[in-house]
Order: C-alpha cells, then structure tokens, then sequence
C-alpha cells in the first residue's frame, strides 16, 4: 500500500504527495466520515491517505485516510450545520502580531488562541515590525510577552524589514506544518516570501472577498517551503474564531484561567461574580492579566448571544 500526504484539495480531486517528493492527481473511493460533525469535504489537505496507484499517468485512488491529530474546520456557510475541512494534522499556528500599522487588538488575539486551544493546535505569537515600535511599544510589548508567555504560548520578536528575529523564527518552524494567521498587513505574505521567494501565497483579501468582481476558489494548499517548512495556505483563517464553544467551557481554552479555576469555591464557576473565585482573586492580585480576563468576559458574552 503506498501513503501520501494531501497537499491540495479541490472538490473531489486531490494532489498527493508521495514519500520521496513526486505529486500525483488522486480520487477517492467511498465514503469517509468523521465523527460528530457532518462535513462537505471528506479529504483534507494535511491528511495522510492510503493510495492505490499503478504507477502510471493516471490518478490514483485514496482508499483510507490516517487519524487526525487534529483539523481546522468552518461552517459550510452561515446557517449551515455541514462543515468545510480545511486543513489537518497542523503542528503549529503561527499568530503574527503588529503593534502599529496596523495594530492587533488583544481581543483579536484571544479569540484566535481560544480556538488553536479549541482545535488542539500548538499556537507560537510572532510580534513583526518591531523596526517600527517606538518607546511605549516596547514597554507594551515586554508587557504582552510576559502575558502571552505565562499563559504559555512562545512568543518570537521579528522584523522582516531588518531582517531580525529571522533565524530564530526559520529554525522553530523547521520540520513544521504551519498555519500563519493574523490581521491583514502584519506581514504574513511577506514572510513567506522571505523564507522562500518561489512561494506567492495568495492574499486573505482577495480569497475572501468577491466585491472587487474578483472570485477566487478558496481551497487550502500546502506549500513546502525552504528548510523543510510546510505552510498551509488556508482561506478560513479568519473564521478561525467561529467554532462553537459551549459557555460553560470557555474558560477551558485560556489556559492560565484554567488552570486558576482549580482554587474556585465551585465546579461550575464561570467566573463571573460568583462568590470564592479563585480566577477573580488571581485577576485582582495580578497574576491573570486584565486584558486576558477582559477578553474571555467579552467571548462569553458573545457565545451567550449567540443563543438568544
Ligand atoms: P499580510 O497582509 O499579513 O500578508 O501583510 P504583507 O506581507 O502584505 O505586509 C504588509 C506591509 O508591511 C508590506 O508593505 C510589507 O513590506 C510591510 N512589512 C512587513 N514586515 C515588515 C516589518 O517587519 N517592518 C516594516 N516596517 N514593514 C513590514
Ligand atoms: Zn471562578
């Protein structure tokens, strides 16, 4: 039996990659289901799939798809209870931050670590165009690298206009399926092509908007990049942050307030005013950041609304 790796899905017809590094177009045969959710897509890129393939110019056929570590999925479409996966298997996502033009809210921030929680997928914040923080960017940036680095999440100073912070950040991702995502104008599109000029991802704006009259298909892709980096290009990104969280399970995916609850006087303390709130204590003696806690109130409120 011969196994590849999907690198590129378009409806029913997949391009895989085989062990040694040659690609091939590939069907499937039958069906595959995924537990719990019910999706439009039965093949993910990122997936590791069991081929038949004779070898010669025709496709190949997956037979079996290897279990996911993991997957990104979104909703089909706004009402929908199918989903649409978008990648699998990621070992990384990588949240490129820029404190000027443009600026990333914490709340941004939050909602996209919430769900690589959610998902499963180790997240890594890149602070970029630290060329351009001035004195009290700094101090905010020291600030948010003790939050970010005490609630766990590595976090990586880079300015692709000077080139520093480079090295450090191609040997992390080395060997890495990677999933870069941030606000547009960070710089995701220009580290890539830092790391590898051959690569031109295309950009968020155009995959996802079609008033320009411009209608792209929004498939993921996998790109191998110089030193062994493997990035997916995937149009949900910013839908990153729709999944459905149950209320009571919120706090679950901040992991510092996680791990606080373990003092509160009761198992279903949401943390809100409850009395014997070990997360409230640790928020008001400062060792929860304000802006974490202010966020997971906002997401809670959000999910509450969603319900209404
Ligand atoms: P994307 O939307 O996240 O893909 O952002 P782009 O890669 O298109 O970058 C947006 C703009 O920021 C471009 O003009 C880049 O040249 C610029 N840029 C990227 N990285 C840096 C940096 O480290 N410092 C400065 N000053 N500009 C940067
Ligand atoms: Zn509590």
């Amino acid at each position: 039996m011969i196994t590849g790796l999907v690198i590129k899905s378009t409806g029913n017809l997949f391009l895989v990659e085989l062990p040694g590094g040659p690609v091939i177009p590939c069907g499937i045969k039958g069906k595959f289901r995924i537990r719990g959710i019910r999706a439009t897509n039965p093949v993910a890129v990122g997936d590791r799939v069991r081929l038949e393939w004779d070898g010669s110019d025709a496709p190949g056929i997956i037979v079996g798809i290897e279990e996911r570590k993991n997957y990104i999925i979104r909703k089909a479409s706004n009402l929908s209870r199918e989903y649409q996966l978008l990648a699998s298997n990621v070992d990384a996502a990588w949240l490129m931050v820029s404190l000027v033009m443009p600026r990333t809210l914490t709340a941004f921030m939050d909602r996209f670590l919430v769900s690589s929680e959610a998902y499963r997928i180790p997240a890594v914040i890149l602070f970029n165009k630290i060329d351009l923080d001035g004195r009290a960017e700094m101090e905010e940036l020291e600030a948010l690298e003790r939050v970010y680095s005490r609630a766990g999440y590595p976090c990586r100073r880079l300015s692709l206009k000077l080139g520093n912070g480079l090295e450090e950040v191609r040997r992390d991702m080395a060997g890495k399926v990677i999933v870069v995502a941030g606000n547009s104008g960070v710089g995701k599109s220009t580290l890539i092509s830092t790391l590898d000029p051959a690569i031109q991802l295309r950009t968020e704006e155009v995959s996802e908007s079609n008033q320009s009259g411009r209608h792209t298909t929004t498939f993921s892709q996998m790109y191998h990049l110089k030193g062994d980096i493997r990035v997916i290009d995937t149009p949900g990104i910013r839908g990153f942050g729709t999944i459905d969280i149950r209320r009571e399970e919120l706090f679950h995916f901040f992991p510092e307030i996680f791990r606080a609850s373990a003092g509160c006087r009761y198992h279903n303390c949401l943390h809100l005013n409850e009395p014997g709130c070990a997360v409230k204590s640790a928020v008001e003696d400062g060792s929860i950041s304000e802006s974490r806690y202010l966020n997971y109130l906002l997401l809670l409120e959000e999910e509450e609304a969603k319900y209404r």
